[in-house]
């Protein structure tokens, strides 16, 4: 399965992985509206990595 991990460069944590069966790129950039909109506010740089998992 492959999984889009959000992860927070500022405060060096993932904020949430989401299976890219679910959440295609419109849905993750809804996210980072709501669920993570506090870093993304504060200038965080948020980024966004393709992980593999079997
Ligand atoms: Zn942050």
């Amino acid at each position: 399965m492959e999984f889009k991990e959000v992860y927070c460069a500022n405060c060096k944590k993932t904020l949430g992985r989401y299976n890219i069966k679910f959440y295609d790129d419109d849905k993750i950039s809804e996210l980072f509206k709501t669920t993570h909109s506090v870093h993304v506010r504060q200038g965080h740089e948020v980024i966004i990595k393709k992980i593999k998992k079997n």
